[in-house]
């Protein structure tokens, strides 16, 4: 398969210490690839790798097609990108930040500067220099210089971290509208799992500088299994009438009132009813699913 960006054995270090170890990463056309790992797992150092920030030690990436090097500078042009603190010009205005930026890339639609803030829910602001911009703002000041010119790639480092539960929200519907609108391809970091969750087609999971493992949404889920997650007053006796009245084994007590149960052929029905019969207070029960957390400690867990 062809693949829009690719990592082939990317290692670099810093001070002796290995942060990026042979890294293979695959990015299909078209797709939203979320790249997840704790804080100081090597996401932003593969990033500025991609981008011709950083050199690696060894190995290499491939964008379009083509080896990056220190003459990228056409194949960069076609990709849109927020690596760590995003810098500005703080004396002038967002607008005039991106007019700049439209000049360095050559980039001469002034239409789109007015499309991209909007899209990226910067309203209301003309005449503001961008000192007066709160963190949240200037994160979408970022959001909105790095999709200005259309980009066939899109390489975001955390891109949600300085902004509200609300601000995330509409930054999903945006990297999702873009996906889909302008076919962009999105690489997205981030250490939030439920978020990368929701937009990601593919993930590849990094920890202490090693992708542990890569491997799309849908295959993530044909292997997450429902569960029943269970709330009681007594657990001691709950665990006696899981094990000798209803015959289960594969249950873990999570707290004092808290359970999970992971053998399938007893309802929730059957077990609230034996439960209530032996005077047990059943404070809630449910069917849950396993989360992308679920699965990434589960892959954390096995190396
Ligand atoms: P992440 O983006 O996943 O939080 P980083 O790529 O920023 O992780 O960092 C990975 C590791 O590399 C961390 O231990 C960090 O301290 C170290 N590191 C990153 N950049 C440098 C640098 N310029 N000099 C020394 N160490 C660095």
């Amino acid at each position: 398969m062809e693949y829009i960006m690719e990592t082939r054995n990317l290692v670099k270090s810093y001070k002796n210490k290995t942060v990026v170890d042979a890294v293979n990463i695959h990015v299909k056309k078209g797709e939203i690839y979320g790249f997840v790992g704790p804080n100081g797992a090597g996401k932003s150092t593969v990033m500025k790798m991609m981008l011709n920030l950083t050199n690696p030690d060894s190995g290499e990436v491939s964008i379009f097609g083509k080896k990056i090097g220190d003459k990228s500078y056409e194949c960069l042009k076609r990709i849109g990108s927020l690596i760590e603190t995003p810098c500005f010009y703080e004396k002038i205005t967002g607008r005039q930040n991106l007019e700049l930026h439209c000049e360095y890339m050559g980039f001469h639609n002034r239409e789109r500067i007015g499309e991209a803030m909007q899209l990226a829910g910067l309203n209301n602001i003309d005449g503001k220099s961008v000192s007066h911009y709160s963190m949240g703002m200037k994160q979408r000041l970022a959001i909105a210089r790095a999709i200005l010119t259309k980009p066939e790639l899109l390489v975001l480092d955390e891109p949600i971290n300085a902004l509200d539960p609300e601000g995330i929200r509409e930054m999903r519907t945006l990297f999702r509208h873009i996906n889909q609108e302008y076919g962009t391809t999105i690489f997205i970091s981030s250490h939030i799992l439920s978020e990368v969750e929701q937009i990601a087609d593919t993930v590849g999971i990094i920890q202490g500088g090693k992708l542990l493992k890569e491997i799309s949404m849908s295959d993530i889920r044909k292997c997450q299994t429902d569960y029943i997650e269970l709330e009681v007053d007594d657990m001691e006796r709950t665990g006696y009438v899981l094990e000798q009245e209803l015959g289960l084994s594969d249950f873990k007590v999570i707290t004092d009132k808290k359970a999970e149960i992971y053998d399938s052929d007893k309802s929730v029905k059957e077990i609230s009813a034996v439960l209530v019969q032996n005077g047990i207070g059943l404070i809630s029960i449910g069917v849950k699913q396993n989360s992308l957390e679920d699965y990434f400690f589960h892959i954390i867990g096995e190396v």
